[in-house]
Order: structure tokens, then C-alpha cells, then sequence
């Protein structure tokens, strides 16, 4: 069942039942009592009987526009205030999270701030950072691209407020009549709003297989945020448990209190008001006041997610308003351009600041769709503002708060080439167009979103040509649609793996042994066996897996699934107790390929900037291989400053430490750099650090220090897709092996050019020069050839008929290639329209026959292709051209003279 069947299914449960499972006597206490709204039939607590619930549909929108329901708080303040006050009740603030969610391998960017604790700190495997926490966790919300600068509340990123609280069996700490007692003495004296003027919503909330209740608080038709009791969890059987683990989750839109307590038309004047100024003295936009301050308290109601007809809505509004549709859209429209570009650009920022690149796959591609939307603003409303500018008033204005920010690394080398791009994109977009709409296409929503998915070609393009298309105001919510991220599933390997006890690593306490003795727990098919304890590496982390014997039979494939380690074997192997032997040789390979691959990784970061990630890892026998974040190719002098830097740490013998450590030590300590590989499970991570260069949770085999790497040469790279680079590289002994290699060439080339090695390149230079002049020479001479041989030819014709008189050439031209006959056939009858040429000339398989009529024989019946068809036909193939000039071939090349014969007997036979 999915989280959206599950909300379906528990809340008439929840409604019915509603003592059980919402605050019933903290609301009672603090003075509110339960209705039902007679719209929505949701159940809701407030302090005056009312009819109806607060969210805006039922309340009939935003009442807090242009009133001063509370004291008026900044952005940040709101924080600061929240942080004050929940600080008596014990709370700990934290630093937000990376916004790229490389500790969970569901998201590519954190959607909430529950993200911060998915899955282990919510399953209960691993401790919380502490047991009552606030954060200011940045998130990322692409779906609502459409809404922001519309509904006043949207964004594509914001900070979510949260307030989390761990409950283990052993310890209670808050749950839910704790909880909304304190939400509620914060909003009443932390933000100052009068407790009548609250809403309290019986919800009931769904995640990943857990629900649980929820209440979400309203207040003037504005949601201020949702406390979330994570309680149960769903089992496929359709019944549910309770969790051991119960988590208060409430998420809050800082944005939403800053602009509640000001009134102004929309949030965002409140929130980036530094950016906003700059955008209107730029463009000279002014918005207009009094239809603002009227459409502001109706705009909730145009979230294009939840609403089906979004023309119906606008004409609702419109006639709320007091305008006719059409105006009251372009000046919402024109205003939400300014909007839109300054929460685009702030996402962006972090986005790109936290390690995510523009590109055309995964998270990077939403990315991309937002930055190309900023420039397509601009364009469409022809806006005086340069992209640049606005992050640059972000990096001071936000970066006052999150300082990390000012440390903006390679962005603006990132805008460059993305517009470069962009460029191009629209330029071609425009052909295309062009073209469509000349060939009347004819264009339906759906294929405007797959124009704009597969070619970039973006709403306004189209609009130009055809300004009768109607865009969808949903437009980028339909594009996103096409690209949520599935969700991964686990492996199901064919056997019952469950019930066999985890195998003991070996190589993990023991990475020098080669030689151990162990029992075969299980064999799940005579070849593949699974023991108590293993030296043998399984293919994992990119790394290949180890060779050797078990009781003298060969290890072909080693496995890891679930925690257990299967040996697939040359042969069944009936003992029980076995003595295993690994390749010490491959595994030595391994572990330098292995060591080598965290400090390229490192060589990468220091060299290009800290946007460098790693996206993926491969080390084989042969060579290894690292896949890098990156956003254009890499120069020749970067690969060679990247291998320097690498070969300065190998030569400095930096000592491999490997320790274990909880996970929320090492990630407070190191932070999340420490996920290059993707997420990783457990509570305890292996950490592997090379010195303070490279500190990574991995679980490979490493050599003991980075001197034992040896050499790294870099023989490779790529750009394999967009926002990738891939290095490929050799250490230790395949590094020897390729500098032997290397050499051997030059030496190769030295001998066979009689210069010394370093005169090589200057004397590939002269001889590269040498052969373009040699190319031009033969092209020349190859003129001259065509052009001797046309005289040749004319002058020797093999028969002229006398009445009228027509001169006929035919020649088997050896050595010619078809080109040059039909260059020198053509070249015949231009001059001499009395003219009729048969060529032939042959290589081994095939013979080639040209023939062409000059006007005059046309005009007496010659036709070049009816005599090239029959003198194919000769040849065994085919043919065919004009009447003028025609060609072909065949494969009997031996009866080629035979066809030239053919060809003059029927010109003879025509002119008689
Ligand atoms: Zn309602
Ligand atoms: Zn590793």
C-alpha cells in the first residue's frame, strides 16, 4: 500500500477514534474545543465554535494580508525567537543538513527536514544527534516551480523549521500532548498570536510505510506548520504495528511567520527583501498595490498541485478581485517573474554550494530546468537583471545567515557554461520550431512538455512562432511528473539468505593474512557455499572481489548478500571444514587501486574545487576508475596538476588509518563528505583516512601507507554524461607497467625515425607538416592525372560515326576510382556535346562502369543510363542515372572489357 492509500484508509479510523490519537486534553486545557467543518469534514479545534476549518478553501483565503494580527518579525528573527523559547523545554539546535541527501539513497535532495534522521535515527538503529532537536534544514521542492511567486506561500526552496523528538522504549521524552502544548505557547507568546485566533487540524500523516497522526496549525487561512507523531508502522498484510521508536516531527515554512506577522501581499518580500529591492529598481516593475494587497488574500487557492481546473480558479479569483481574468493574470504573472527568478536563484545557490551540478539526468536535471527558467524569464519579460547579480546579493543577504555560502567555490563558472548551453539549446529549439510550425504540427500539452523535456525548447520559444498556444499553468509540475525518482529496491536474490547467520570478515580485522581455515555453514547449490568466516573479499564498494582456493578448488566469484559472503566455486567441495588461500598478488593490486581511488578522489577536490564528489568508483585488476561531478571536460594541464598532486601525497607516506566509529560521531566529525560512495548502512561506519587529505566511510582494502601505491598515472578522461567526468588511472605495479609501456613506444619511435627520444615530438611535428604538404601534392597531381587522361581519351576515340558524326570514347581506366570517372566522363561531354563516354575501372571485388552523353548524342537516341543498365547487367550488378550521366557496378570484375564492348556495340547499333 502506498502512503497515499494508507492516509486514505486510517483517517475516517483516526476521525472516529480521534481521543485516541490526537492532544485531546492538552487542546481541551489550553481552552479549544472540537468542530467538524461543514465543508471539508475535517475535524478541528479552535477556542470559538466555529463552522468551518482554516484551511483556505473553507475559510475563504488569507485574512492576514495588510492586519496586524501580531508583532512583526524578520526572517532569520523568527528563528532566533523559535531557538529562545524552546530552549527552557530542553531542546538543542542544530546546523542544517547538505541539501544533496547523500546519507539516503531514496532522495537526491532533502524534501524535508525528517530527511536529516532517514532511515536509521527514525528505524531506531542509530542514536539521535540528541533527544529533542531544532533545525533550519534548507529543502528542496521542484513540483512547486508553477506556484512560487503565485499562492505567496511556495517555494522550490525553503527552510523548513523543524522540531524532532526521539521517544525510545527505554526513554520518553515529548510525544504529542507535550508537544502541541509548547507549539502553542510559542505561537502565542513566541510570535505573539492571540490563541483565538488559532486552528488546530486532525490530519493523519504517511512516510515510507509509517503513519501516524498529525495536527496541523492554522491560523487566518495560513498553514504555520504540522506536528507529526510517527507512530505506527504498516505491515503488507494490510494490519498495522506500533513503532518502538515514536518521533514528534514538526515541520514549519520559516517563510510562512516572518510574512504572517508582516501582512505584506506575498512572502517573499520578506524573506530575500535585498534581493526583491534590487529586481524592482532593475526592471522598474512596480506592483500594484491595491490589486495585490485584493488578490493576495485569494492566492493560496491557486496551488496548481492540488487544484484539477486552474482557469476555473483564476476566474474565481478574478472575480473576488474585482478584474477581468486576463488583467489580473498578466500583472500576477509580470510580478511573479521577480519572484520566481530571486527563489530560483537561492535554490540554485545552495543547491550548487552543497555539491549538486546542472545536468541532464537524476536531481542535476531539475537543477538545470530552474537556471534555464530564470533566463527564460528574463527574455520573456525582457527584464534589465543580471542572473549573476542576484546570487551575488543571495551570497551576502542569506550568506548572513548560513556563512558557508560566501565560499561559493565554482559557480559562476558553472552559470558560464550552463548559458553557453542554454544558448545553444534555443537556437537550435528555434529550427526546429520553425520548421514544426510551418509543417502545421500540431501541438497538444503533452508535447509541449516532451519538447521542452527532450529538446529544451521552452514555453516562450514556442509562443514566439504561434502566440496562439495556450502554456499550461501547471507547465513545470507536468515536466517534473515525468522524472520522479523511483524508488530503489533492494536486490532479491533468488535464495533464502535471511535465515543464514552473517558471515565473519576476515579480511576486515586480518587485511595481511592469506591463508585461513573455516566451516561451511550452508551450500545453497553445490557450487556456491557459504562459510562461518572469510579472507575472501566480495565484490563491493566498486571493488572487484579476491581469487585463490578453497581446499585446493578455484574461487571464481565471491558474493556478498544480506551480510553473508558466498564463494562461488570451480567445483563442489564435500569437507565441511575447508582451508581457504586467497591471490595475495590481486588483492595487493586491488588494495592500491583501491588507496589510489580516495586520493585521486582528493586530487580532484583540491585541484577543480570543492563541487567535486565522487559518482562512482570501479577497481579492477587491469586499471581503476573514478567518476567525478563536474561540468565541463577536463583541460590536459588540469589531469596532469590532478596526478601531481596525487603522486605529492603518495611520496609523503601518509599512513591509512581505519577505525570504526559510531555514525554520528563521524559525521559530526568529518561531516557528510565522508558519503563519497552513496549512503551506507548501520549504525557503525568503517572509517578509512588517508592523513587530513581524504576521510571517506568505505569498506575496500587498503594498502598500510600511500607510499605503498607507488606511482599513479592518469591515462584517461572523459566526460561521459553530463556532470560527470571519468579519470582512469593505474598505480603500483600497472603504473610500472604502463611507464614501460610508454617508454617502449617512444623508443619504438626513436629508432624508426633515428632521433632521440626527446627530438620525437619536434620530428612528429615536421613529419605531420610534411604530410599535409604531401596531401595538398596529390591532390594537385591527381587534377593534372584527370586531366591528361581527358586529352589522352579525347584524342584516341574508339570509334566516330561519319553521319552525323559522333565521336564515341570507351576505356577501361585501371587504377581510377569511380569518382575520378564520372569527373572525367562529366568533364568530356561538357566540352564536346558531340561526345559519348563509356568508362569502366575495377578494384579486386568489383568493377565500376561511368557512363555520359553529350547533347547532341542525347539527342539521337543515346541515353547514358539505359547502356549503363545493360552493361551491368554484364558485370553482374546494376546501374542506373540520368540520360545524361549514369553509373554502376558489379562484382564479375573479370568481364568488365567484355561490358565496354557491349556498351559501343549498342551506340554503333543506335547510329546506323
Ligand atoms: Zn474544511
Ligand atoms: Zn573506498
Amino acid at each position: 500500500m502506498n502512503d497515499k492509500d494508507i492516509k486514505k484508509k486510517m483517517k475516517p479510523h483516526f476521525f472516529n477514534n480521534y481521543k485516541k490519537f490526537y492532544p485531546v486534553e492538552a487542546l481541551c486545557s489550553l481552552g479549544f474545543s472540537r468542530s467538524v467543518c461543514k465543508r471539508c469534514g475535517s475535524g478541528f479545534w479552535s477556542v470559538h465554535q466555529r463552522d468551518f476549518c482554516d484551511e483556505p478553501a473553507c475559510s475563504g483565503g488569507y485574512r492576514f494580508i495588510n492586519q496586524n494580527v501580531a508583532k512583526k518579525i524578520g526572517y532569520k528573527e523568527a528563528w532566533d525567537i523559535y531557538v529562545d523559547f524552546f530552549k527552557k523545554w530542553k531542546y538543542t539546535p542544530l546546523d542544517r543538513y547538505p541539501v544533496v541527501c547523500r546519507w539516503y539513497d531514496k532522495l537526491y535532495f532533502v524534501t524535508a527536514g525528517i530527511n536529516d534522521f532517514q532511515p536509521y535515527v527514525v528505524s531506531g538503529e542509530v542514536p539521535p544527534p540528541d533527544d529533542a532537536v531544532l533545525e533550519p534544514q534548507f529543502c528542496l521542492r521542484f513540483p512547486d516551480t508553477d506556484s512560487v511567486g503565485i499562492t505567496g506561500r511556495h517555494y522550490t526552496g525553503f527552510i523548513m523549521v523543524g522540531q524532532h523528538v526521539f521517544n525510545t522504549p527505554k526513554k520518553f521524552i515529548y510525544f504529542k500532548e507535550e508537544g502541541i502544548t509548547q507549539i502553542h505557547e510559542f505561537l502565542t507568546k513566541g510570535l505573539g498570536i492571540p490563541s483565538e485566533e488559532l486552528f488546530f487540524q486532525e490530519e493523519v500523516w504517511a512516510g515510507g510505510g509509517n503513519f501516524g497522526p498529525c495536527v496541523e496549525f492554522f491560523s487566518r487561512g495560513l498553514e504555520l506548520g504540522n506536528q507529526v507523531y510517527i507512530q505506527y508502522q504498516f505491515s503488507p498484510d494490510g494490519d498495522y504495528k506500533e513503532l518502538s521508536t515514536k518521533v514528534i516531527d514538526m515541520g514549519a515554512g520559516l517563510e510562512r511567520w516572518s510574512w504572517f506577522t508582516q501582512g505584506t501581499p506575498m512572502s517573499y518580500d520578506t524573506v530575500f527583501p535585498k534581493v526583491m529591492r534590487h529586481l524592482y529598481q532593475k526592471t522598474e516593475i512596480v506592483p500594484d498595490k491595491v490589486l495585490w494587497n485584493k488578490f493576495a488574500r485569494y492566492a493560496g487557492l491557486l496551488n496548481v498541485e492540488e487544484i484539477d481546473d486552474v482557469s476555473t480558479t483564476w476566474n474565481a479569483v478574478a472575480k473576488q478581485v474585482g478584474v477581468e481574468p486576463f488583467t489580473l493574470k498578466a500583472e500576477v504573472y509580470k510580478v511573479r517573474a521577480l519572484y520566481a527568478l530571486a527563489d530560483h536563484t537561492r535554490t540554485l545557490l545552495v543547491a550548487i554550494h552543497d555539491g549538486a551540478l546542472p545536468s541532464n539526468v537524476g536531481g542535476g536535471y531539475n537543477l538545470r530546468n530552474l537556471l534555464r527558467r530564470c533566463w527564460s524569464l528574463i527574455e520573456e519579460y525582457e527584464l534589465d537583471v543580471e542572473l549573476e547579480q542576484l546570487f551575488k546579493i543571495h551570497i551576502t543577504e542569506f550568506g548572513d545567515w548560513f556563512t558557508e555560502l560566501r565560499d561559493y567555490g565554482s559557480l559562476f563558472d558553472i552559470l558560464e557554461i550552463e548559458k553557453k548551453r542554454y544558448n545553444e539549446t534555443i537556437r537550435k529549439g528555434r529550427e526546429l520550431v520553425k520548421r514544426m510550425v510551418q509543417r502545421k504540427e500540431k501541438l497538444d500539452i503533452d508535447k509541449l512538455v516532451k519538447l521542452y523535456d527532450s529538446q529544451g525548447i521552452t514555453p516562450n520559444i514556442l509562443k514566439e512562432f504561434d502566440p496562439s498556444i495556450v502554456i499550461p499553468d501547471d507547465f513545470y509540475f507536468r515536466v517534473q511528473m515525468l522524472h520522479e525518482k523511483s524508488e530503489q529496491k533492494r536486490e532479491i536474490s533468488g535464495h533464502d539468505i535471511e535465515r543464514i547467520p552473517k558471515t565473519k570478515l576476515l579480511f576486515r580485522k586480518e587485511p595481511d593474512s592469506k591463508e585461513f581455515g573455516a566451516k561451511v555453514l550452508h551450500r545453497i547449490t553445490p557450487t556456491k557455499i557459504v562459510l562461518d568466516q572469510t579472507l575472501f573479499y566480495p565484490t563491493s564498494g566498486g571493488q572487484a572481489h579476491d581469487m585463490g582456493t578453497i581446499d585446493g578448488v578455484r574461487v571464481l566469484d565471491v558474493i556478498k548478500d544480506n551480510g553473508v559472503v558466498i564463494h562461488v566455486v570451480e567445483k563442489p567441495i564435500k569437507k565441511d571444514q575447508v582451508h581457504g588461500i586467497i591471490d595475495g598478488e590481486r588483492r595487493k593490486i586491488l588494495s592500491e587501486h583501491h588507496t589510489a581511488t580516495h586520493i585521486i578522489n582528493y586530487a580532484a577536490r583540491k585541484v577543480l574545487g570543492d563541487h567535486i564528489w565522487q559518482a562512482g568508483a570501479e577497481k579492477t585488476l587491469e586499471k581503476a576508475r573514478l567518476d567525478i561531478t563536474h561540468y565541463k571536460s577536463l583541460s590536459f594541464e588540469q589531469i596532469q596538476e590532478i596526478e601531481q598532486v596525487a603522486n605529492d601525497v603518495v611520496m609523503e607516506d601518509v599512513p591509512i588509518l581505519i577505525k570504526e566509529m559510531p555514525r554520528n560521531e563521524a559525521e559530526s566529525k568529518y561531516g557528510m563528505r565522508i558519503y563519497q560512495g552513496g549512503a551506507v548502512p548501520g549504525k557503525i561506519l568503517r572509517i578509512v583516512a588517508i592523513g587530513k587529505y581524504d576521510v571517506e566511510a568505505c569498506g575496500g582494502t587498503y594498502v598500510k601507507s600511500t607510499s605503498q601505491v607507488g606511482p599513479i598515472i592518469i591515462t584517461n578522461s572523459e566526460r561521459i554524461q553530463d556532470g560527470v567526468v571519468r579519470l582512469e588511472y593505474v598505480s603500483g605495479k600497472r603504473a610500472m607497467e604502463e611507464i614501460q609501456r610508454q617508454a617502449s613506444i617512444l623508443r619504438e619511435l626513436s629508432d624508426l625515425w633515428g632521433v632521440s627520444t626527446d627530438d620525437i615530438s619536434k620530428t612528429a611535428n615536421k613529419f605531420f607538416k610534411e604530410w599535409k604538404e604531401f596531401k595538398k601534392e596529390i591532390a594537385r597531381l591527381k587534377e593534372e592525372l584527370a586531366k591528361s587522361r581527358e586529352k589522352n581519351l579525347f584524342n584516341n576515340p574508339k570509334w566516330v560515326s561519319d553521319n552525323p558524326r559522333i565521336r564515341v570514347i570507351s576505356e577501361n581506366l585501371q587504377g581510377a576510382d569511380p569518382e575520378e570517372l564520372r569527373k572525367v566522363a562529366s568533364h568530356l561531354i561538357e566540352k564536346n556535346p558531340d561526345t559519348v563516354v563509356i568508362l569502366g575501372t575495377s578494384d579486386s571485388n568489383r568493377a565500376y562502369i561511368c557512363d555520359a552523353s553529350g547533347n547532341d548524342a542525347i539527342g539521337l537516341g543515346i541515353y547514358a543510363n539505359s547502356i549503363v543498365k545493360e552493361m551491368c547487367k554484364e558485370i553482374g550488378g546494376s546501374g542506373g542515372g540520368t540520360s545524361q550521366l549514369a553509373q554502376g557496378g558489379g562484382p564479375d570484375v573479370e568481364k568488365l572489357d567484355q561490358s565496354l564492348n557491349k556498351g559501343l556495340k549498342m551506340i554503333k547499333k543506335q547510329l546506323r
